[in-house]
C-alpha cells in the first residue's frame, strides 16, 4: 500500500526527510501530481512521467469544490480512495496526499487567486465561470503546500495547463510545471473520470469528437485561407453524430489562447461538446504550414 499523509504539516514533514537525507544529492527532487482521484491510465501517465524527473513522486488527491458550478457534479464526481492508492502503489508514487476540505479551506479562509486574460476568461472560462478561480486557488494553495521541484499537469485540461503555467510565473512559484500528453482509449476517446457517465450507446459516440478534431486539424492545416468554414462544418457533423450540444471548438493560439483564423502559427483546436448529459472536452495541436 501506498504512504498517505492528509495535513500539510505532514505533507511538509515527509518531504523534509527526504530532503535531508539526500543533502544536497541532486537526486532529491520531488515532484506532484495533482488530481482529483478516480484515477485512470491518464492519471498515471503523469505519474510515469514524474517519475523520469524527480526521485519521490507525491500524488494528490481532492474533490475541489470551489471549482465545481452550483449545477454541475461535485457531489456525484467519482470517488474511490482505496481503489486509487492500489493504483499509486502498483505505479510506484511514493506518497499520496489527500487532505479534506477542512485542511485546504480552514476557517475564515478569504483568499483567492484569479489568472486574468484571454488564457482564462475565454472558452472553459466562459463556459464554467468561477471554475479557474476554484483551479487557480487550489493549485496555487496545493504547489505552496509542497514546494516541489517539477510539476506535472495532462494537455487533456490544455487550457487549466496554461492557467497554471501563468499563475506560477506571476507569483514566482519555482516548481517547474510540466505538461503530458493525452492519453487516450483505442478508439481514441481521451480517458477522463467523467467517462463513466456515458451510457454505452453513449460511449459507443464518444470518439467522434477526437476523429472530428483529427480531421478538422488535417484540413486546417491543408487550408490556404480563412479556418472559419472548415470550424463551421465540423461543428454541423458533430451535432449530426449525435451530440447534444456543443460549448465551443476553436482554433487558438497555442500559448495566448487569442482567436486565430488561418494557419500561421503553432495553434490549438479546443473543444467543449455535450453529449446526453455528460459534458465532454478535447483538444489538438495544428502545427502551422512552413
Ligand atoms: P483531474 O483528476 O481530472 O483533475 O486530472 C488530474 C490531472 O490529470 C490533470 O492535470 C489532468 O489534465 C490530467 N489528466 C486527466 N486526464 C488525462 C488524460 N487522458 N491524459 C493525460 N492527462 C490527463
Amino acid at each position: 500500500m501506498i504512504d498517505t499523509v492528509r495535513t500539510v504539516a505532514a505533507l511538509r514533514a515527509r518531504i523534509a526527510a527526504w530532503r535531508a537525507q539526500a543533502q544536497g544529492d541532486a537526486g532529491a527532487t520531488v515532484a506532484l501530481v495533482p488530481t482529483m482521484g478516480a484515477l485512470h491510465n491518464g492519471h498515471l501517465a503523469l505519474v510515469h512521467a514524474a517519475r523520469t524527473r524527480a526521485k519521490h513522486v507525491i500524488v494528490s488527491l481532492f474533490v475541489n469544490p470551489t471549482q465545481f458550478g452550483p449545477n454541475e457534479d461535485f457531489t456525484r464526481y467519482p470517488r474511490d480512495e482505496m481503489a486509487d492508492a492500489r493504483a499509486l502503489a502498483a505505479v510506484k508514487a511514493d506518497l499520496l496526499y489527500a487532505p479534506g476540505a477542512e485542511e485546504i479551506y480552514g476557517e475564515g479562509f478569504a483568499t483567492t487567486v484569479t489568472v486574468g486574460g484571454e488564457v482564462s476568461t475565454d472558452l472553459e472560462g466562459a463556459a464554467r465561470p468561477h471554475h479557474f478561480v476554484g483551479v487557480a486557488t487550489v493549485v496555487s494553495k496545493l504547489l505552496n503546500q509542497a514546494q516541489a521541484d517539477f510539476a506535472f499537469f495532462g494537455e487533456k485540461d490544455y487550457q487549466q495547463l496554461l492557467v497554471v503555467r501563468r499563475l506560477a510565473a506571476d507569483l514566482d512559484i519555482p516548481t517547474r510545471i510540466v505538461g503530458v500528453p493525452t492519453v487516450r482509449d483505442v478508439d481514441g476517446l481521451a480517458l477522463s473520470s467523467r467517462n463513466a457517465y456515458l451510457s454505452a450507446d453513449e460511449r459507443k459516440i464518444a470518439p467522434i469528437l477526437y476523429r472530428t478534431l483529427r480531421e478538422l486539424g488535417a484540413a486546417i492545416e491543408a487550408a490556404q485561407g480563412p479556418t472559419v468554414v472548415l470550424i463551421d462544418r465540423a461543428r454541423a457533423s458533430l451535432l449530426t453524430a449525435g451530440f447534444a450540444s456543443i460549448d465551443y471548438i476553436e482554433l487558438r493560439d497555442a500559448e495566448t489562447l487569442a482567436p486565430v483564423d488561418s494557419n500561421d502559427r503553432p495553434a490549438r483546436l479546443l473543444a467543449a461538446v455535450r453529449l446526453g448529459k455528460t459534458r465532454l472536452i478535447d483538444n489538438l495541436a495544428v502545427t502551422p504550414r512552413c
